[in-house]
Parts: C-alpha cells; structure tokens; sequence
C-alpha cells in the first residue's frame, strides 16, 4: 500500500490557528510534550469521550461507571509491577547530551559501543550503556519530602478500577461477568514523546476492566475485540486505516495471556500505529492486589457456591491519541470548481464535529442579519451554533470546512419571504432549501446519522 502524505504539520498549524490544540505554557516556550485543548478541540474530544462513554456504560447493564483518583497508595503501583517493571531503557548521547529510547530504530550500531551512532548529533562512540528509567512521574504528598511521603501519579486508570472491584460489585449487585469502565487523566513520563498529541507525558484514557470467570476468558477477549473494531469504524475512521496488531511472544506484558492492538494508519513516517489495546490479563491484578493488601479480593458466585478471582478483558483507549487520528484521517485539502482557491476540509463525522451548524445572513442588510441571529439563538440550546456575518459568503464556508463544521444555514433574500433558508453540506456541497420551522429537526436528524 503507498504511503499516506504525512499531514501532522499542517495539523499543528491548523489546530493552533483555529482553536482546537495549543502548546501548554507556550508563552515560557512551551512545556515538553504537554498540549491544551481550545474552545473547538475540548468539543472534539468531550463528543468523543461521551460516545465512548454512551456506547461502553449507558447502553450496557453489565458495566459501570466509575472515576477514582489520580493519587493512589504507593503500594498498588509495587502491587501492579509499575515500580519495579514500567520502564524503558535509555541511552545519554556524552556529546550532545540527547536522550533517546535504547531501542529507537534511528539509533545505528549499538549504543555503549564505539560503533553506537547518535541519531541527533551523528556522532560515533558517544551514547552511553543502555539505562532503566521508571516511566511514572513522582511526588510528595503531606508537607515533608522523604521516601516515607513519596507519592506517583498515575500512568493508566486501571488500577484505581482493580482496588474499587469488590466495593463496585458489591454495591451494584452485578453478577460477572461484568465491566466497570472509566475516563480519566494519566502521566509518562516518555523517553521519547512527540508526533504532536500522539505520544504527550499528560494524557488521557478511556479504559473498561472485564471481570469474567477463568475459562471464558479468551471467548470475551474476542467478543471484545470486534466490538472495539467496530465502534473505531463508526467514528469514521477509513476502514483501510484500521488494523489489528497481535501481540508477539516477545512483545507481551508478563501478566498478559493475550494482546491485540487496534492500529491506525497516520500515514507519512508514523505509518500504522497503537489507538486502543485490547488485553486479556488473567488474574494477574486482583491477585496482586489481594497479596500486597493483604484483602481477600474474590468474587462468590451464589449459583455454584464457589469463590475464585476472575480474569481480566481490559480494553484501553486514548481518547487524545483517537482525537489525532480523526484530524489525520478526516484532513483534506480540494479543488473547487470555478474557483482559483482551494478548499481545505476537515471531514469529521457530523455526530463529532465540535460546531454543528455555521449560520449567516447572505448579506449585512434587509434585516437578514437579524434573521441569521435569531435562527443561530433558537439552535444554540439544541446544538452548538457559531453565527457569522463578517466577509464575504465563500470565505465564510471555508472557515467552516476548515473546522469541520457539517452545515452552514444562510438567509438570503428569498428566506424572509418563504421563512426558508439554504443548508450547504460540508462534503457535497449540495445546498437544500429547508423551511425554518423544520431546521433544528433537519440538522439534528443529520447529526445523529
Ligand atoms: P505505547 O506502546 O504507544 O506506549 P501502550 O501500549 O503503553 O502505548 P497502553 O498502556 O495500552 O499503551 O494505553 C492504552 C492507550 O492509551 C494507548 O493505546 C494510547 O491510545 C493511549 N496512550 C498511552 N500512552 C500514551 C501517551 N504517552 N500519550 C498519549 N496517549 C497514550
């Protein structure tokens, strides 16, 4: 297959210019691979966590919600291997003191060898013996700074879900199998961060442990699988795009009984890369925790009277990493007809656009403005509406396409006459006459596709 165009440039400059993603602190400089989210970009990414959300804990009545906290004991991370076993080893280049991945295939020769080659500076002999860094961000919780304090931020949900099993199931009454699922922030501290949101120290995760009894363990990971593949084509994302990515001997995690990837394709050098992992882990976690807390972590199962520690489906997400490859996979740049200028589009599907409808007057006269206005004030509470009046017409729809806005609503001079407007779509470029009393059900209908 050819080579997409590499379009993450053109991604950062739009997303910066429009609203959707800023450097963090970028007035100091920037902070290393840490990003804001704008008025346009926390839209983008709130529709997609409420979708995650609606499809894995609203439409189920086998899983449940939960949001545990960021600062958590410092023994679950010894209990869940984090202390000991999340790291990456790390090689220092002596002479331009860049810091790279131990298995970063730019590196040439072998690094702590006098054929090692720094992938930055081109020197040779100059990268240190590979090193193990810990990946988890530490601090001091309470107002003295010793070991006895230390305190990490977490670097997956999970776990907060794994030490809540019992108190979840019990007060929920659920019988496994059954999932609990959560939202939320986590910290790495990556060796090697970048690609723009594709790999930040900050981010977030959508993730849902599977509780299931030992045995029917490989039965959900699959049924799992196709639901996860299933719900990435329904964002839209091409289906050419998307792949599974099974987890080799050597690539998975000594807890995991099995591991598929949902990958993207972000095209350029990037190529096919990670969005969700979808893991089976056994009882690796609730047994860990119940040795290291010394809590009996077991589920009774009234039918056959029998107690045991259920297997783990986990499926996990990142909701800022999804958001990057919806820009990639709905970015495009077109001809259009009669015209000397392109047309740059951002194809989100209209459910996830950020701004559904743009609204203007043709014209800043014969009361259309007011019109315009009153259309955008009764849509606002319904759906979010952006009115505008400045430039000419076409400049105005290309702001829109930009951004991704599915519709653009405009009054014009036949609209006070007939109480009619006209609805251009974004991909076709089709414009309907719709009365104004049938608009909020015309674009709600088309969002909701
Ligand atoms: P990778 O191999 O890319 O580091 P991972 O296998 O460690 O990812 P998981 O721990 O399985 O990732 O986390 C699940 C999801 O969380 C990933 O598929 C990805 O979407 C997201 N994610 C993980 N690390 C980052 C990061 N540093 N920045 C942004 N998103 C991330």
């Amino acid at each position: 297959m050819p080579n997409r165009p590499d379009v993450m440039d053109k991604l950062v400059s739009l997303c910066k210019r429009r609203g959707f993603i800023f450097q963090s602190s970028e007035i100091y400089g920037g902070t290393g691979s840490v990003w804001d989210y704008g008025p346009l970009g926390i839209e983008l990414k709130r529709n997609l966590q409420e979708r995650w959300w609606k499809e894995m804990v609203r439409s189920r009545d086998n899983v449940e919600g939960l949001d545990s906290a960021i600062l958590m004991h410092p023994r679950v991370w010894e209990a869940s291997g984090h202390v000991s076993g999340f790291v990456d080893p790390m090689v220092d280049c002596r002479n331009c003191k860049k810091r790279f991945r131990a298995d970063d295939p730019k590196i040439k020769g072998t690094p702590g060898t006098p054929d090692g080659q720094c992938p930055a500076c081109g020197m040779k002999g100059t990268l240190g013996e590979p090193r193990q860094f810990n990946l988890m961000f530490k601090t001091f919780m309470g107002p003295v700074e010793d070991s006895a304090a230390i305190i990490y931020l977490r670097p997956e949900t999970a776990q907060g879900t794994y030490v809540n099993f019992l108190n979840v199931q019990q007060s929920t009454r659920q019988k496994i199998p059954f999932g609990i699922a959560q939202i939320g922030k986590a910290f790495r501290n990556e060796i090697t961060p970048g690609n723009f949101i594709f790999r930040t120290r900050e981010f977030e995760q959508m993730e849902m442990q599977f509780f299931v009894e030992p045995g029917t363990d490989m039965e959900w990971f699959e049924y799992w699988k196709s639901e996860r593949m299933r719900w990435h084509r329904g964002l839209g994302l091409a289906e050419d795009r998307l792949q599974f990515h099974q987890h080799s001997e050597s690539e998975l995690a000594h807890y995991a009984r099995a591991a598929f990837d949902v990958q993207f394709d972000f095209g350029g050098s990037l190529g096919f890369q990670e969005i969700e992992g979808i893991h089976n882990r056994g009882d690796f976690d609730l047994s860990q925790h119940q040795k290291f807390s010394g809590k009996k972590l077991e589920y009774f199962d009234q039918g056959t009277n029998k107690r045991f520690i259920p297997f783990v489906v986990e499926t996990a997400v990142g909701p800022n990493r999804t958001l990057l490859a919806l820009l990639v996979n709905g970015y495009r740049e077109e001809a259009v007809e009669g015209e000397d200028e392109g047309r740059v589009v951002l194809g989100l599907s209209p459910a996830l656009a950020p701004i559904k409808a743009g609204v203007f007057p043709l014209v800043k006269k014969d009361g259309m403005p007011e019109m315009a206005r009153k259309i955008a004030d009764s849509l606002r509470p319904h759906f979010p509406v952006f009115y505008d009046d400045s430039g000419a017409i076409g400049r105005r729809y290309r702001r829109q396409d930009e951004i991704g806005t599915p519709f653009c609503i405009t009054v014009d001079g036949e609209s006070a006459g007939g109480n009619s407007v006209t609805v251009r779509d974004r991909d076709t470029l089709k414009q309907d006459r719709v009365s104004v009393d049938s608009l909020r059900e015309y674009v709600a209908q088309r969002i909701s596709e």
